[in-house]
């Protein structure tokens, strides 16, 4: 029961956005890619700038594993619908 929690909340998603930016969804909030690192990269919250979150999440090389993260965010997540085309956009 916990493990199979603890792989669910460590799933990330990549959403393609109808304005054609690509961000990354973990645990219901977006990330925008910063860095490459050694071991993977690194993605920051989308608010980083907009309300000086300092969330982020280091994923792995193949972009499908999280290698650690800081999940304090100073907001709600952000909502975004998926249109019938596979596009994503942010509601509130
Ligand atoms: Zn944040």
């Amino acid at each position: 029961m916990t493990k199979r929690l603890e792989s669910l909340t460590k799933t990330i998603q990549f959403i393609p956005l109808t304005n054609g930016k690509t961000l990354l969804m973990y645990k219901g909030y977006t990330f925008n890619k910063n860095q490459s690192l050694a071991i993977g990269y690194r993605y920051n919250c989308a608010a980083w700038t907009s309300k000086k979150c300092r969330a982020y999440v280091n994923i792995s090389e193949d972009k499908t594993q999280v290698i650690n993260s800081k999940d304090f965010h100073t907001h709600p997540p952000t909502v975004y619908r998926a249109l019938a085309s596979g596009f994503y956009f942010k509601v509130c």
